[in-house]
């Protein structure tokens, strides 16, 4: 049944289950509405190119600061090595996935707050959740905000069915919020020009892919490889992002390309 209005989905809603499947074809009936359109989101990898210092950080800072002339950006933080160690003291000690969760939204923050520091002279904002009450005006005004990318979910973390380690990490909370937001494009910057046959820190001969889908991906075991795998069924799922770029960031360049949409690493597509 299509259903167009409100008064008639308003009438479905006072009375059908929430889960009910007419319920929900009519919910989806409305076109789908970008709320940030214009803006890219990018996520700064923690152990990738943060926890590297000056080497990694400033040229791409320095990047970021010229190409927010052209684009409207999130930059969202990865953590990194540092919530690593605190995962596995924690879970060392027995405590939940919501606690290690808000151990690592906390190392999150802190380097939200290092880029604040470096990019405070552009005038760009660390916004506090991606607090969208300030988000716009800023874009408008600077064109870009960084946020810390760890989902908010903390103790509500749903947790993963093996271990305690956070299933949602700064890769899904970064995916999330241009999925929220129906942002333009998703692109992870980290430290390989993007996804090979096998892990290129370890392996002696990798193939380097350049596109490929999420299905592919699982099928040749690589699902748990470059990007925290619950996002790969976010990506699935997701109506406005169907595909991600992942980027080498010590490329100087690479992150100019990508956002003005050329292909310069590995492209994982939906379908
Ligand atoms: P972040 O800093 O954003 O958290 P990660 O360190 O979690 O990034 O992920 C990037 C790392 O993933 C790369 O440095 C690389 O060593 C590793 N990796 C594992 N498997 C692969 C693979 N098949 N292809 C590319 N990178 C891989
Ligand atoms: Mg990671």
């Amino acid at each position: 049944m299509a259903t167009s209005t409100t008064e008639e989905l308003e009438a479905l809603l006072m009375e059908r289950s929430l889960t009910d499947s007419q319920l929900l074809e009519a919910a989806e009936g409305a076109a789908d509405f970008r709320i940030l359109p214009d803006a890219s989101v990018i996520k700064i990898g923690g152990q990738s190119m943060i926890d590297r210092g000056r080497a990694g950080l400033y040229p791409l800072l320095d990047e970021v600061a010229e190409v927010r002339k052209q684009h409207k950006m999130l930059i969202g933080t990865g953590a990194g090595t540092r919530a690593r160690h605190l995962y596995s003291i924690a879970a060392g000690l027995g405590l939940p996935a919501g606690v290690l969760s808000q151990l690592g939204s906390s190392v999150a923050d802190q380097n939200a707050t290092i880029l604040g520091q470096l990019l405070a002279k552009e005038g760009i904002p660390v916004v506090d959740g991606a607090g969208l009450s300030t988000v716009p005006l800023s874009l408008t005004e600077v064109n870009a905000v960084i946020f810390s990318g760890m989902p908010p979910y903390k103790l509500w973390m749903r947790p993963s069915a093996s271990g305690v380690i956070p299933p949602y990490r700064t890769d899904a909370g970064c995916f999330l919020l241009a999925e929220q937001f129906g942002c333009k494009q998703m692109i992870y910057v980290k430290d390989e020009n993007g996804l090979y046959t096998e892990n290129p820190k370890t392996a002696t001969s990798p193939t380097f892919i350049p596109r490929i889908s999420v299905d592919e991906m699982k099928e040749r075991g690589l699902h748990d490889s470059i990007l925290e795998f619950p996002v790969l069924d976010l990506l699935q799922a997701a109506r406005h992002i169907r595909e991600v770029q992942v980027i080498n960031g010590l490329v100087p360049g690479n992150l100019t390309r990508a956002l003005a949409g050329e292909h310069v690493g590995t492209i994982i597509t939906a379908s």
